[in-house]
């Protein structure tokens, strides 16, 4: 099956005072039509920043290289205007916070019709309307709240009109960058719901980020999990959080209980430590400093992307079939 959405080689470098500084270096991955991955790790791993690379929406001044094909298109250069039709009609980013990643000042429906109006995916303002307010409904928002402005809303009500906005233009990918990590647990659990239904009306392909390698299991099919800009370990979502051959994803998957299991705890000598500053990498493996596996080897030379088992691959000198 062609894939969707190829990512070759993405790297992602900040020019800071401190001179460059990786965020990103050398991530690869295919995402095909109606798939959905995962991407775990802690905060400043590089996730979110892949994200927004992946549609373009970095800054002036940081320096992406590498391919994002978005089926036989590269993102990275595409022109201006064709750029501004991908982003809502091809790929959608849902962003964290809603509370600040909507216009307070606008309803929400206006700012749903909006983006329909600018791609003319329907005939005129009052076919847009109805788009916003069914939109709305498939993802919980009663019509009669249509009107309300983001501030009338819940947390979780202003996340799923996030998600309904996403949707506006009926894009074939959508990038959910920590949509429930703001979301208390019961909210947190809706909003997931709504996006899983989502993905299976629609065939929608989606890319869905966080901290919290459990929820991936839930959502996703397959799972990646980046440490210090680069993916570590990846496979199916079952077998990478049940059987993680990474020392780092073992400590992820440690760090939450399993949901439904009530004799499962979180594990109190889980990962310790920070990750590592980006502008100054530990050599060889960069998680040797925290690893409760480090041997002497794994100062030499940081360890490639290989099989680590049936279905996973991981970079650890010490995960390999
Ligand atoms: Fe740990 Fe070494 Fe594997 Fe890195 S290569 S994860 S330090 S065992």
């Amino acid at each position: 099956m062609t894939a969707l959405l190829s990512v070759r080689d993405l790297t992602v470098t900040y020019r800071t005072s401190q001179g460059e500084v990786p965020a990103v270096r050398g991530v690869s991955f295919e995402l095909e039509p109606g798939g959905s991955l995962g991407l775990a790790g802690e905060s400043g791993c590089g996730k979110s920043t892949m994200a927004n690379a992946i549609l373009r929406l970095l800054p002036a001044g940081i320096t992406t290289t590498g391919e994002v094909l978005l089926g036989e298109e590269d993102v990275l250069t595409m022109k201006p205007g064709r750029l501004r039709a991908v982003r809502w009609t091809g790929a959608a980013i849902v962003f964290q916070g809603a509370l600040h990643a909507l216009n307070p000042v606008q309803r929400v429906i206006d700012q749903i019709t909006e983006p329909i109006i600018l791609h003319k995916t329907e005939p005129d303002k009052k076919a847009a309307e109805k788009r916003a307010v069914d939109l709305l409904g498939q993802v919980g928002i009663p019509a009669n709240r249509a009107e309300d402005y983001p501030h009338q809303l819940s947390g979780g009500q202003r996340q799923r009109v996030l998600i309904a906005m996403a949707l506006a233009c009926d894009p074939d990918l959508l990038i959910a960058d920590e949509p429930t990590t703001a979301l208390d647990l019961m909210v947190q659990a809706q909003v997931l719901a709504v996006l899983e239904k989502l993905r299976a009306e629609r065939q929608l392909s989606m890319i869905f980020i966080t901290h919290d390698l459990s929820v991936l299991t839930y959502v996703c099919d397959r799972l990646a999990v980046m440490y210090a800009g680069r993916i570590v370990e990846r496979g199916p979502s079952d077998q990478v959080f049940e059987r993680p051959t990474h020392p780092y994803t073992r400590a992820l998957a440690a760090a939450f209980p399993t949901i439904g299991d009530r004799e499962s705890r979180m594990n109190p000598s889980g990962l310790k430590g920070d990750p590592p500053d980006p502008a100054a990498l530990p050599a060889g493996c960069p998680f040797h400093p925290r690893c409760p596996d480090a041997i002497d080897r794994c100062r030499d030379a940081e360890p490639p992307l290989l099989p680590s088992g049936p279905a996973q691959e991981a970079a650890c000198i010490l995960a390999r079939p």
